[in-house]
């Protein structure tokens, strides 16, 4: 039987003045089968209190804390308690707070880098697997309609065999001192107590590398990279240029860097085949260029038939018709959408559709993780060609 009713959200992380928490919040209430119902938005309790307050929520389901949120939501009956969780907090935070929500019985969605080391993040997959409940993971660029497109394109062979994939994520807002002014973001994320052993290439890296596999299907095997900390003083890469090898021969390059000034979120994906290429960019997410030797580009256009025809996920990630641009928020909601069609399958203990199967997990964020781990190896050492463990 159908699960008629709306999925209730519970949330840590996301209090006043954090970023992704409302994207969060706002994709996940897009096609309205979800509802925030519960928090631990601060890591002050008082801000979290107020956040409740702003959002409107019941005061009593607005926690000082995710340990008391677990406590007092497990107290709660089962058809008012949350069905899942949000953590939308600085990436050393991701591992205590989803094993915890997941071992006391709730499914859980989860932001990117998934853990702080490999070590982590392979004891969440396998808590994950023993626990049965249904984990996402955030690496949100998957959820445009037009990657999906280009992710049927390739594994269904239209380029051929791949030869060389180029993809990059350039941004410059990290090109002066920025932590030092107080601001929130910046510094977290040049804190390796609380980004990980990586920076730059662990907040966007990491979703380039998970473009790249997500798209062409192929596992990276070796990395030669090179991290740089180009702001005197910081502790973490600002900048990293990698050159990759693929499961299938693929050759590829992979950079990375928050210190190129006038970049904004140049996320951008070229794979080239023996037959044809396509080009991909996440400033302007409605067009996937697609050419041929000796041809004009071809430009699909998001919202017509014909994508459709290509790649039903393409279409199911659609809600405008075309001209009408569809960007970040959608393929957040997306990402959203897919997690909770499998999750109200799953509570209704029928199978999903198979393309609701479509988002990212935990072994996703094995890879970013692995990936992470093995350009740090690699910049460090003097061989530099490094074998990205499993
Ligand atoms: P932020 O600094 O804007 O917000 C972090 C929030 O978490 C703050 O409200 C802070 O008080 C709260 N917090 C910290 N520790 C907490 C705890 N123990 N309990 C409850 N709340 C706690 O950070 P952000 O830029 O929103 O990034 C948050 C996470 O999202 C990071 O892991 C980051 O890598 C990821 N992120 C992903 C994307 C994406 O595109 N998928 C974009 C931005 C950030």
């Amino acid at each position: 039987m159908k699960l008629n009713r709306k999925l209730r959200m519970g949330m840590v992380g996301g209090g006043p003045g954090a970023f992704i928490g409302e994207v969060h919040r706002k994709a996940a209430r897009m096609d309205g089968g979800i509802e925030l119902v519960a928090g631990a938005f601060d890591i002050n309790p008082r801000k979290s209190k107020q956040m409740g307050r702003e959002l409107g929520l019941n005061p009593k389901r607005v926690y000082r804390n995710y340990k008391e949120m677990i406590e007092r939501e497990l107290k709660l009956p089962e058809s008012d308690r949350i069905d899942f969780v949000s953590v939308t907090t600085p990436n050393n935070w991701h591992f205590p707070i989803a094993r915890d929500f997941l071992n006391a019985g709730f499914h859980v969605m989860c932001e990117k880098p998934m853990t702080f080391n490999v070590k982590e993040a392979k004891a969440l997959q396998k808590i994950v697997k023993r626990s049965r409940k249904v984990f996402g993971l955030l690496h949100n660029y998957t959820g445009y309609p037009m990657v999906k497109l280009a992710r049927d394109m390739v594994r269904g062979g239209d380029l051929g065999k791949i030869r060389k994939i180029v993809v990059q994520y350039p941004q410059g807002w990290l090109s002066t001192p920025l932590e030092r002014t107080g601001h929130m973001q910046a510094s977290w994320r040049t804190d390796p107590k609380q980004s990980g052993a990586a920076g730059c290439m662990g907040d966007i890296g990491t979703h380039a590398e998970n473009l790249s596999e997500y798209i062409t299907g192929l596992k990276i095997t070796n990395i030669c990279a090179d991290l740089t900390t180009f702001v005197k003083g910081r502790r973490l890469d600002d900048d990293g240029n990698c050159l990759l090898r693929f499961n299938n021969g693929a050759r590829g390059i992979l950079h990375a860097s928050q210190v190129s000034i006038g970049e904004e979120n140049g996320l951008a994906i070229w794979v080239y085949g023996e037959a044809k290429s396509l080009e991909w960019h996440q400033e302007h997410p409605n067009y996937l260029y697609v050419k041929e030797p000796n041809g004009p580009v071809q430009v699909w256009s998001r919202g017509n038939e014909y994508v459709a025809a290509r790649s039903p996920a393409a279409a199911r990630a659609t809600r405008l018709p075309f001209g009408h641009p569809e960007a970040f928020f959608e393929a957040f909601a997306n990402i959203y959408c897919n997690f909770a069609d499998t999750l109200r399958a799953r509570l209704a203990r029928t199978k999903p559709d198979k393309l609701a199967l479509d988002f990212p997990n935990v072994d996703d964020g094995v890879r970013g993780m692995l990936f992470i781990d093995s350009v740090l190896a690699s910049t460090k050492s003097k061989q530099k060609w490094t074998k990205m463990k499993k």
